[in-house]
């Protein structure tokens, strides 16, 4: 996906602030914070959204929601306060970037229902 921002980021074509990559994953600041720790977590593979998920790529779910996101929140500290996983999807969901991602955010009480 030669447009698509976030495979340029997985690629390093396009600069990013990465806090974490292995294998199958990359983690980057977001460009626009809206919490005082905010980290997008993106599989390097180009998948969509979670309505396109597909069966292969099951290892790659877990791995985000079991090692990597756990690892980070405490890696940037904000393990023990708590923090919020989120993942916008399509058009109602708010989704603007079409490359699968997670956001951590923490480092400030959240409110809710979201927006
Ligand atoms: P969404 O609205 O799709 O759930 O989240 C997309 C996020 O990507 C937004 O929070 C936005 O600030 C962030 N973002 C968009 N473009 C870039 C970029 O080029 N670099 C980084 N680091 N973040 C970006
Ligand atoms: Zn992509």
């Amino acid at each position: 996906m030669n447009d698509c921002i976030f495979c340029g980021i997985a690629e390093g074509k396009i600069p990013s602030q990465k806090v974490f990559e292995d294998d199958s994953v990359v983690a980057f600041r977001d460009l626009s914070p809206k919490a005082p720790v905010h980290v997008l977590i993106v599989p390097k593979k180009h998948i969509q959204s979670v309505a396109h998920f597909q069966t292969v790529d099951k290892d790659v779910a877990a791995h985000i929601f079991v090692d990597v996101a756990p690892k980070l929140a405490k890696d940037l500290g904000i393990a023990d306060d708590g923090f919020r996983l989120v993942i916008n999807t399509g058009k109602n969901g708010g989704q603007s970037v079409n490359h699968l991602h997670v956001h951590l955010l923490g480092g400030r009480k959240m409110t809710w229902p979201p927006g």
